[in-house]
């Protein structure tokens, strides 16, 4: 890294539509340059940071999500699921381990939990970190109290996406507000746990909207520390069935711009990478894609394959980063210590895609 620590000239919170939007505007080449630039400038371009993803509890949401097949008003045919046994994820979770994933990702199809239900979420957090790996959950609206227990079960990041534009978002969801998810990001912020928010594209948005949709994520102080970038996976059954389908472009288009916009934040290839080719996954990558899931199941959506993601990486030089927590016990430090610390289309709460 080329930048001195607490020197970090190409952070800013100050973006105007007009600057985001001539972002998107830039020659394909121009733009490349710029985020690859940056993204040398912050990161090591050859690392990429690998998450394991699974639906602790699924489907039966009452959430209206358009992208959803979790939601109750999607006729989509998916299985129900009842909220897991510790046990069992503990299982998932040293499987994810051994196949080479840091961050171990949790998520269940709720509009917000029930305290009864953070018990157990709770003993998840403690038990997955104890195995070494960074833990994040996503369980939909947190209240402050709650925000705060996952905190003290050492919880490292919470996902809540903002999944479009406020503009757009009525569109998308009607069953809870810009203003609510506002409003549970700052809950956990205010907890100290890592904010993982992003959104999805492909949704019949327009071109302002994508620059909106990174535009908000930009002017939160500070930037969400992962930014996972959903490319709709349609599923049958969902009101969203049959959408334009985004140009691959403009998605890299999407990435170069989130990577130049939060220069500092791991930028996730999410829901819908199963579609892309070899190909654009190494453009994304080179655009400043820097984070991806990795494993059978992206929520309830099929996910490339571990050994096939092994293949493309080794294909471009990329190794998987380390995870905080296993750097931390590289250094000496205490495993498991706090500070070490859709499904928008398909999963909870918007892609992951929630
Ligand atoms: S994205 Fe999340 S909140 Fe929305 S319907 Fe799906 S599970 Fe429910």
């Amino acid at each position: 890294m080329s930048v001195a620590a607490n020197d970090h000239p190409h952070v800013r919170h100050d973006w105007r539509r007009e600057d985001v939007e001539a972002l998107f505007r830039l020659p394909f080449n121009d733009l490349l340059f710029r985020a690859h630039s940056l993204h040398r400038t912050y990161f090591d371009p050859n690392r990429v940071q690998l998450s394991t993803l699974l639906s602790i509890k699924t489907g039966a949401c009452p959430e209206d999500c358009a992208y959803c097949p979790q939601s109750v008003r999607n006729d989509t045919g998916l299985p129900r699921e009842a909220l897991m046994e510790v046990e069992a994820v503990l299982e998932a979770a040293r499987e994810a381990k051994a196949n080479g994933a840091t961050r171990f990702c949790m998520g269940a199809a709720w509009r917000s939990p029930k305290d009864r239900d953070l018990n157990k979420v709770e003993a998840m957090v403690r038990e997955v970190k104890a195995l070494g790996m960074e833990t994040c959950v996503t369980l939909g609206m947190l209240k402050p109290e709650q925000a705060g227990r996952l905190a003290d079960a050492g919880l490292d990041y919470y996902n809540h996406n903002i999944d479009t534009s406020p503009e757009f978002y009525g569109s998308i969801i009607t069953t809870r507000t810009y203003e609510d998810r506002l409003n549970t990001l700052a809950n956990v912020r205010d907890a100290g746990i890592k904010v993982c928010c992003g959104g999805i594209v492909g949704m019949g948005e327009q071109d302002k909207d994508r620059a909106e949709l990174l535009r908000q994520l930009a002017i939160m102080q500070p930037h969400p520390e992962s930014v996972p970038i959903n490319n709709l996976v349609q599923v049958e059954g969902t009101p969203l069935k049959g959408a334009e389908e985004l140009n691959p472009i403009e998605f890299v288009r999407t990435i170069a711009v989130a990577r130049i916009l939060m220069p500092k934040s791991h930028v996730r290839l999410s829901a819908g990478r199963t579609e892309m080719s070899d190909e654009m996954q190494a453009l994304c990558f080179f655009a400043g894609a820097n984070s991806i899931f990795y494993g059978d199941r992206l929520l309830t959506t099929e996910n490339p394959q571990n050994l096939k993601d092994r293949a493309l990486m080794a294909r471009l030089g990329i190794e998987p980063q380390a995870g905080e927590v296993a750097e931390a016990d590289a250094h000496g430090e205490v495993a498991g210590c706090a500070s070490a610390a859709q499904a928008a289309s398909d999963g909870p709460h918007g892609a992951r895609a929630a």
